[in-house]
């Protein structure tokens, strides 16, 4: 998916700046963000949405969540908290349609 801008920088086509990396998981900061700490954490095999998933994609979307709780750790916000958030679809706000998890923490999160 060469059109798919999170895609893209999993090739390192675009840049970010990546917090975590694994053979199937990246995680990198939010270029505007909504919170004191805003990551986004994706999948690196392309999937749309979550409302395209399929159930061979179950596992890459739990390490996903097992990534948020090691971005909860090092960022030093397992104790205070954080939200993991998707948007999905035009409706619920999803801009960019690589799925990724929102990971807010600090006093500002709130939304993305
Ligand atoms: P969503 O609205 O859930 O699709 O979220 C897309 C997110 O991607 C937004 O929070 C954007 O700020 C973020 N974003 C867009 N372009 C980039 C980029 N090049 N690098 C990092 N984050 C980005
Ligand atoms: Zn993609």
């Amino acid at each position: 998916m060469t059109d798919c801008l999170f895609c893209r920088i999993v090739a390192r086509r675009s840049a970010a700046d990546i917090e975590y990396e694994d053979d199937e998981v990246l995680a990198f900061k939010d270029i505007y963000p909504k919170a004191p700490v805003h990551l986004l954490i994706i999948p690196k095999r392309h999937i749309a949405s979550l409302a395209t998933v399929e159930p061979a994609d179950a596992t890459v979307l739990g390490r996903c969540l097992l990534v948020a709780r090691h971005l909860g750790e090092i960022t030093g916000f397992a104790e205070r908290g954080y939200r993991v958030a998707v948007n999905c679809g035009p409706e619920g706000g999803q801009v960019v349609y690589h799925v990724h998890f929102h990971f807010m923490a600090g006093r500002r999160a709130a939304r993305a």
